[in-house]
């Protein structure tokens, strides 16, 4: 928007010594609108800013825009240009798409205006974006560029440090470089001593916990057999292969299969 009143452009000094200095308040506010409307348009680059802005200025209100989420009528120094498409919306608007766009791990935040494929930029957004959602921002962006492969986390819930892996190894153990923890990077859980991640993936969620690994472990250095129907370590030291367990299921002792008419036993 040109500076349509053709008056020069005042200063906040000269403006408030305007303000002293006229009788008339109402004059003299409807100028300071005015004269801040054109200083702010006139810094928005655009295509044609011009019809734009008639398009969107509320009737009778010349300073005053339309947003088109809120559907708020605000001032123009409250609207926000985005460079790559020229639309306008208000500050708050950009603030919160920004901020929900970001909170959804997504660096890319597109122009909330229907059907536009325009982006904005990190940089266009510092002055009206919160500081920390500047900041998730750029952590997103930058945690975007690693590709998806090379990514993992820390599997414990209080610290979940993104961790890369940029080597063409497979890593297990790992430590992790934040809180010092050992943990399997291929399960995705705390350090499972022992026993391998093969081994670890097939046991049951409540027994994956550290005393359950030392039994587990204990008895595969003992051989012990487990009852596949209750899961109870069973310790043959003597006798037969035909195990019947405290749960009063018989199973094979070499094997782990239930004792039935077609499996009597494997050969010790
Ligand atoms: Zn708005
Ligand atoms: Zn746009
Ligand atoms: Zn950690
Ligand atoms: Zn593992
Ligand atoms: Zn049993
Ligand atoms: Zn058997």
């Amino acid at each position: 928007m040109a500076n349509e009143s053709n008056e020069p452009l005042f200063d906040d000094f000269c403006l408030s010594f305007l303000f002293s200095e006229a009788g008339d308040s109402n004059r003299i506010e409807s100028f300071d609108l005015s004269c801040e409307a054109s200083l702010i348009c006139s810094q928005n680059p655009g295509n044609d800013p011009i019809s734009e802005q008639v398009s969107k200025e509320v009737a009778g209100e010349s300073s005053r825009q339309l947003c088109d989420i809120c559907i708020g009528s605000k001032d123009c120094h409250e609207m926000f240009t985005i460079p790559s498409c020229n639309h306008q919306f208000c500050a708050d608007c950009i603030c919160k798409h920004v901020s929900i766009t970001v909170q959804e791990s997504a660096g890319v935040v597109n122009c909330p205006g229907l059907d536009c494929k325009a982006t904005l930029n990190i940089d266009d957004c510092r002055e009206i974006v919160p500081k920390d959602v500047v900041t998730m921002w750029a952590d997103v962006l930058c945690e975007s560029l690693i590709p998806p492969l090379q990514k993992f986390y820390c599997p414990y819930k209080d610290c979940s440090a993104m961790l890369v892996n940029d080597s063409d190894k497979i890593i297990k153990e790992s430590e992790c470089p934040y809180c010092w923890r050992l943990f399997c990077a291929q399960c995705n859980v705390s350090w499972h001593s022992g026993v391998d991640c093969e081994e670890f993936q097939k046991l049951n969620d409540n027994e994956r916990q550290r005393e359950d690994l030392m039994v587990y472990e204990l008895a595969k250095q003992k051989e012990w057999q487990r009852c596949p129907n209750c899961k109870f370590y069973v310790e043959k030291t003597e006798g037969c292969l035909h195990i019947s367990c405290r749960c009063s299921f018989e199973f094979c002792y070499a094997c782990g299969e239930k004792w039935s008419s077609t499996h009597g036993g494997c050969r010790p």
